[in-house]
């Protein structure tokens, strides 16, 4: 097994790649400031109530417009290696030591931080940095995509996913210059870094549907939304590969979803498809890491292809994930079929169902059928470094922000925990 090396952060990696108004935001705070600020956002917090979120979160899977994803193959490795949960932990511990003088703490204007919520700091962006773990959550993007940055800040996520209109509608009001300016602004201000930001895809579309008016109408779609994240200067595109809905073959499917990315690929620079695995639910394509493989294979710029590993549908897809050492075989297998170096993201979800039950139904965390030792597993592992580790974790509208932020507290506080001890 190689030795263990800790992934490079991402931050880096996206410097050089785009024109974004926030991707070097951190590089930008300077370090005196930065405590400074960092001290007045945890006082500051005016009590404001937030706006009830319309949008709905993805909790459960759904429609058969869903898909499932693909895998890679290829050979950038990152720079993540596969070892045990024990070396991974030592290593972290090691590298923590070293780590703080490095990078100053981010800044955060405290004009953003809008809720009671924030009344109480976290310290969880001195945690993302010292494991390079970026815990983030999905968060509502009602009234405008700006507003998904107010609500994780709330919540205190490091890094988050939204909607980029609404997921059950095909019309939807155009994205407004003002719109992209003030979303950018307000991204920078947070000091979120555009790698961290992962748009998830509307249940709508569906890219591997055999009619090709329903395909072109999805089309369309998809790179309305792939042009939006371009234009807000976020680099990842998180989506669901598609379904056969019962009318062709899964090769087929998967023809036809390649095509799709391949040409989106050609109208939209930048941005990186993002597929997600599937819960192996009926025509959903992308259950499989086979089949997320397949799909890679078709694609003509392979940079601009990555997948999002969601662990509550690898679960249900029967991919067995209760143990450290189980979960490390399953990366294993990731890592033959499709590739490390396409894993670009992480949904970190519980099960409400069981072991290969084929349904997508997401629980909070160590609630569900997984149970805790997964995700101790994956704050303990390297192989997750740099990415977002997005939360969509069923909503609570009574108190969403309070439970996300729960949870992002007890993610944190598995870190350099051993399988079998107690979570707070
Ligand atoms: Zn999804
Ligand atoms: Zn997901």
């Amino acid at each position: 097994m190689p030795p263990r090396k800790r992934k490079a952060s991402k931050d880096s990696d996206s410097d050089d790649s785009g024109d974004s108004a926030f991707e070097n935001s951190e590089a930008k705070a300077k370090p005196s400031q930065t405590k400074t600020k960092a001290k007045a956002t945890a006082k500051a917090a005016p009590r404001k109530k937030r706006a009830a979120a319309s949008d709905s979160k993805p909790t459960t899977d759904s429609n058969d417009a869903k898909t499932e994803s693909t895998e890679t193959d290829s050979k950038d490795p990152v720079t993540t290696t596969t070892t045990s949960t024990a070396t991974a932990t030592a290593t972290a511990t090691a590298k923590q030591k070293k780590s703080p003088a490095k990078k100053p703490p981010s800044t955060r204007n405290p004009a953003l931080v809008t809720d009671s919520a924030n009344d109480a700091p976290t310290d969880f962006r001195r945690r993302a940095e010292a494991t390079n773990k970026w815990i983030g959550v999905h968060a509502s993007a009602a009234g405008g995509a700006a507003n998904a940055v107010h609500y994780a800040l709330k919540v205190g996520a490091e890094s988050f996913a939204l909607f980029l209109g609404s997921q059950r509608q095909w019309e939807r009001p155009p994205l407004t210059e003002e719109a992209v300016a003030t979303f950018k602004k307000t991204a920078e201000e947070a000091s979120f870094n555009k790698a961290h930001i992962l748009p998830h895809g509307s249940y709508l579309i569906n890219l591997g549907n055999p009619d090709a008016e329903r395909r072109k109408k999805s089309l369309e779609a998809f790179v309305e939304d792939v042009s939006r994240c371009n234009r807000l200067g976020i680099e990842l595109y998180n989506f669901h590969p598609g379904s056969t809905v019962g009318e062709c073959t899964p090769e087929e499917s998967i023809k036809l979803i390649a095509q799709a990315m391949n040409e989106t690929i050609a109208r939209v620079p930048n941005v990186i498809l993002v597929v997600e695995n599937m819960a192996g639910q009926g025509n959903v394509i992308g259950g499989k890491f086979q089949q997320l493989r397949d799909i890679i294979d078709l694609i003509d710029d392979k940079s601009r292809v990555g997948i999002c590993l969601d662990t509550c549908h690898a679960f249900a897809a029967g991919y067995d994930i209760r143990t450290a050492e189980k979960f490390d075989a399953v990366m294993k297998e990731f890592d033959q079929v499709v590739g490390l170096q396409y894993l670009k993201a992480m949904h970190i979800n519980d099960s409400m169902t069981d072991f290969k039950s084929g349904k997508d139904r997401h629980d909070h965390i160590g609630k569900g059928k997984i149970g805790i030792e997964a995700f101790r597993f994956i704050m303990n592992d390297d192989r997750f470094n740099g990415m977002p580790l997005i939360l969509e974790t069923p909503e609570d509208p009574k108190n969403e922000i309070a439970l996300y932020r729960k949870e992002v507290a007890m993610l944190y506080s598995l870190v350099d925990t051993k399988e079998g001890d107690p979570v707070d």
